[in-house]
């Protein structure tokens, strides 16, 4: 791997961990974040920040810089950077993968109420619900138009769009333990949990809560995403860009 360009599309962890394995066997990564979180991470090596303006910015960007490979390893409901990925790195002929995390899979006990997209998760909860929000920043103003639904939305950083005053925002950074997100339902009183199935360990204990407490679970889905070859890990990824040559 050794001097290789590779431009990783982060705002992950597993982005974070494969940018340190690709350093430390002295290729060259370059993370790209999106620029919407003011303290992003520490990433190893180059970080570039923002958008690229669609296809042709990033078409235009990736002739420039003569990578040797992409790896979108964007968050799972990214779904427009992984399309507009997939489309530029086929046009300018640079192979690509993805690092996607599989989905969580139910366990004893647990059952979820699953839902293709927010807006159809936030027409079905019943009124008079206390809701527990996890789906980001990007998606809360469909939940806090629901009438008759209060709750706590928690999220990395403020929504940038007014909170109805029957609404908390809590902001916090992942990741979280079951003791906290217990308490977190007890102490708002709450009846319904929101989350998308974004996987990994970092937020699966707010499952584990919430079948310990017994609320409800409302799982929204994962987008789709183009059809590229796929790892779960970046391990995995690595020996996918080993094979490249
Ligand atoms: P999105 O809807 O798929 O992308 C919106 C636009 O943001 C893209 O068209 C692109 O702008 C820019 N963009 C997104 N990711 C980028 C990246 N890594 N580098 C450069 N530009 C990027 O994405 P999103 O859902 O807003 O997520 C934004 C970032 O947050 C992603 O990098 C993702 O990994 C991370 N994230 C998302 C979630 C989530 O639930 N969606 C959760 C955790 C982290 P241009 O068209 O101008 O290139």
């Amino acid at each position: 791997m050794r001097g290789k360009r590779i431009l990783i599309l982060g705002g992950t962890r597993e982005a974070r961990e494969l940018a340190q394995l690709l350093t430390d066997r002295g290729a060259l990564p370059v993370t790209s974040l999106a620029g919407v979180t003011r303290r992003p991470a520490h990433v190893s090596g180059e970080v570039r920040s923002g958008g690229f303006g669609g296809v042709a910015g990033l078409a235009t960007y990736l002739e420039r810089e003569r990578f040797d490979a992409v790896v979108d390893a964007t968050h799972p409901f990214a779904a427009q950077i992984s399309r507009h990925a997939a489309e530029a790195a086929t046009r300018c002929e640079v192979p690509i993968v993805r690092l996607e995390r599989p989905p969580w899979q139910a366990e004893l006990k647990e059952s979820w109420r699953r839902f293709a997209d927010t807006a159809s998760a936030a027409a079905a909860i019943p009124e008079g619900s206390r809701v527990w929000l996890t789906v980001g920043r990007k998606e809360a103003s469909v939940f806090f138009a629901r009438r008759g639904v209060t709750g706590v939305a928690r999220m990395i950083e403020p929504p940038g769009i007014a909170v109805p005053a029957d609404w908390a925002v809590i902001c916090a950074r992942p990741p979280f333990t079951q003791a906290d997100e217990l308490a977190l339902i007890k102490r708002e009183n709450i009846s319904l949990l929101v989350a998308k199935n974004s996987g990994g360990e970092d937020t699966r204990a707010k499952l584990a809560a919430a079948r310990e407490s017994g609320i409800s679970v409302y799982l929204v889905e994962r987008p789709a995403k183009p059809a590229i070859p796929t790892a779960p890990t970046p391990a995995a990824i690595l020996s996918m860009l080993a094979d490249l040559g």
